[in-house]
């Protein structure tokens, strides 16, 4: 994952990590189709409202000075949100790591260890899938696997 800007849309099927009106936070996004060439049809993975998604245009100049500073400096804030609710999640889990395992059943604020990913918490629970806030970044596993 990079910050690039994109210069053509993400794959159908795909996420991207874009604002959520609904969530009124960042979220990840299923592409669930491409509208035109600069423009999807996206699915927020927390409340499932859909909207669209456009490209930022190519026509803008390199940016410089003030507005890049700025830029970067909300980039460092989103990871910074990231790296805080990761540490608030690890705190206030419930006790130790267990092994992930698609076969097993997780809980919401379970913490647990992935062979790839390493240490995560689950911050949503559902019948098949877990949403995992790891260091990085929030994955979704499956789990429950009979
Ligand atoms: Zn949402």
């Amino acid at each position: 994952m990079s910050d690039a800007v994109l210069t053509s849309l993400p794959a159908v099927a795909s996420r991207v990590f874009t604002s959520c009106k609904k969530c009124a936070a960042d979220r990840y996004q299923i592409v669930l189709a491409h509208t035109n060439a600069t423009t999807a049809k996206v699915e927020c993975e927390v409340c499932h409202s859909k909207k669209s998604f456009k490209l930022p245009s190519t026509k803008v100049k390199k940016v410089t000075g003030a507005a890049a500073t700025k830029k970067a400096q909300a980039a460092e804030n989103r990871k910074n949100a990231h790296s805080k609710e990761f540490g608030d999640l690890v705190a206030s889990a419930q006790g130790g790591e267990q092994s992930y395992n698609m076969k097993a059943k997780f809980a919401m604020n379970d913490k647990i260890k992935h062979h790839k990913f390493g240490v995560g918490v689950i911050r949503m629970s559902l019948q098949d899938k877990i949403e995992v806030v790891f260091e990085d970044e929030i994955r979704v596993l499956v789990h429950n696997r009979t």
